[in-house]
């Protein structure tokens, strides 16, 4: 079958919809079951004026879908973004159903926007749409710790986030848990250490798992391991310059990053931190001294590699483009980045493709963690962290008392006990690991891809969810 054109304006919430029924069909679910499973509980649009710096009013758009309350709180990212419409919400918080039912993470699925290109904005003004975003959520009583629970996503970070707890916590005096009403947060407003990098590093755990099976990598005529594996990456935001960095720690090579203004190449390997220094100091990727400028971000997408991230939005490949494509695996950093079609066409091309609801869902087990402990008002860590220390030092005593041996002094000071950004990457990494051998048996059992397998078994647990409320057969 040959593929024509791009397919970029394809619905999200269709293309989502449509892989959904696809693994339905390996499930044995009521039908009314699945309709209410797939449709969208509540999806709120809103519009409110925003005072410029120079004293003009803008009128801001906006939305917050809660594509399923089946658990509560609803939990998802806030994106700022131009060009968003609520089709892309309402997918965006489909994807964020399956995807906490797939990782066993309590929630139920959200996802939240503002229409705005940020870098148009100074950060005063930034902060009133957040703060203004945040009280129409509150009216409508859209976002609080048992309700509904926003995140960081594209276009927004700690600070947005920041913003967000602060205006809740002021409307709702008195609520000891109010900042448990938004995760991402900087760590002095109850944030988490370790949630920044959280989903780069599900990324990186996903695409270890994935590269460990033999037999899979043979089929793709790859070696084992990450080891030696070249990578280009497609934004580099939050996700991709975090999942760039962790996947190079592991012994794969960066060798092209893409951005929206091109790409820069080095075959050798592109160094992580290089790159951050030059944007921080130039506002680009481009022009990285040692590195090769593509001629367009387009080029990018088709250098020849073991593995390509895309970490950047929606749609980035399509039926257009995915002819071009030289890497033997995709790893869905970002929500949605394949459409329908060239994900059909990249299958039959014999392409393993690592499904978003599994690989970038490192942020949202993040997330859990970082509300626990809002709700717990204390550090994980915190309570035993000296009291190991202290047990592993007498157990390596009593076997030097025991045995004569005496232990260095370097792997005395390495038994510590495990601070929070310790547990939290041990959490992600646990839970990356467990559901990956999940997907690839359910993936086995049913002879079908990986976002299907996930897919089957999100949408079981869905139904066990119904099936105890009484609601449904
Ligand atoms: P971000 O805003 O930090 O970074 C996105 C980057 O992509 C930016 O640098 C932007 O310039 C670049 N970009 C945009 N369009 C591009 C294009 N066409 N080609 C190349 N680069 C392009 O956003 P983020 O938080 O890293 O999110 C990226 C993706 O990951 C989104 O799909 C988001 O929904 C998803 N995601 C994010 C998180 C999280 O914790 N932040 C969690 C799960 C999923």
């Amino acid at each position: 079958m040959e593929y024509r054109g791009a397919d970029t304006s394809a619905r999200l919430n269709e293309q989502v919809d449509q892989a959904v029924i696809r693994a339905a069909a390996f499930t044995k679910h009521d039908r009314t079951l699945l309709a209410q499973v797939r449709a969208c509980n509540t999806v709120c649009e809103f519009a409110f004026p925003i005072r410029r710096d120079d004293g003009s009013v803008k009128v801001v758009k906006a939305w917050r879908a809660q594509h399923s309350d089946h658990r509560l709180p609803t939990k998802g990212g806030i994106r700022f973004s131009p060009n968003v419409d609520s089709d892309e919400i309402i997918g965006l918080a489909a994807l964020m159903t399956y995807k906490c039912a797939l990782m066993d993470v309590p929630f139920g699925g959200a996802k939240g926007a503002v229409q705005i290109d940020r870098d148009e904005f100074s950060a005063g003004e930034l902060e009133r749409i957040t703060r203004r975003y945040t009280f129409e959520l509150i009216r409508r009583n859209m976002i609080g710790p048992g309700v509904d629970v926003p995140a960081p996503d594209y276009g927004t970070g700690p600070q947005e986030m920041a913003w967000v707890a602060d205006t809740y916590r002021q409307i709702s005096r008195g609520d000891l848990d109010a900042l448990a009403c938004v995760t991402g947060k900087p760590i002095a407003l109850s944030g988490l250490r370790g949630r920044s990098e959280a989903t780069g590093l599900g990324v990186f755990y996903g695409l270890r798992e994935a590269c460990a099976q033999e037999e899979d990598m043979r089929k793709l005529g790859l070696a084992p391991g990450l080891d030696g594996k070249t990578i280009v990456i497609q934004g580099f935001g939050n996700v991709g310059a975090h999942a760039a960095a962790f996947l190079a720690q592991g012994g794969a090579r960066i060798v092209c990053v893409i951005e929206r203004d091109g790409a820069i190449f080095n075959p050798t390997g592109l160094k992580v931190a290089e790159i951050v220094e030059h944007r921080s100091r130039t506002g680009s990727i481009l022009g990285l001294p040692g590195a090769e400028t593509l001629p367009s971000a387009a080029a990018g997408l088709n250098v020849e590699c073991d593995i390509l991230v895309p970490a950047a939005l929606e749609n980035t490949v399509h039926a257009g483009n995915q002819a071009g494509i030289r890497a033997r695996i995709i790893a869905e950093a970002a929500n949605g980045p394949v459409t329908a079609l060239a994900d059909q066409a990249l299958r039959q091309r014999g392409l393993m493709i690592i499904p978003d609801i599994y690989l970038n869902a490192g942020g949202v087990t993040a997330s859990y963690l970082e509300w626990l402990k809002s709700l717990a008002h204390v550090r994980f860590g915190r309570i035993e962290q000296r009291f190991d220390q202290g047990a592993y030092h007498r157990i390596v005593e009593a076997v030097s008392g025991a045995t004569g041996h005496a232990f260095d002094a370097q792997i005395l000071s390495g038994l510590k006990g495990a601070g929070e950004t310790d547990l939290v990457r041990s959490a992600l990494e646990e839970t990356m690991a467990t559901t990956f051998a999940q997907l690839r048996a359910v993936s086995t059992q049913h002879r079908t891809d990986l976002r299907t397998a996930a897919l089957i078994i999100a949408l079981d647990k869905i139904a066990e969810s119904y099936a105890r409320m009484g609601i449904f057969p």
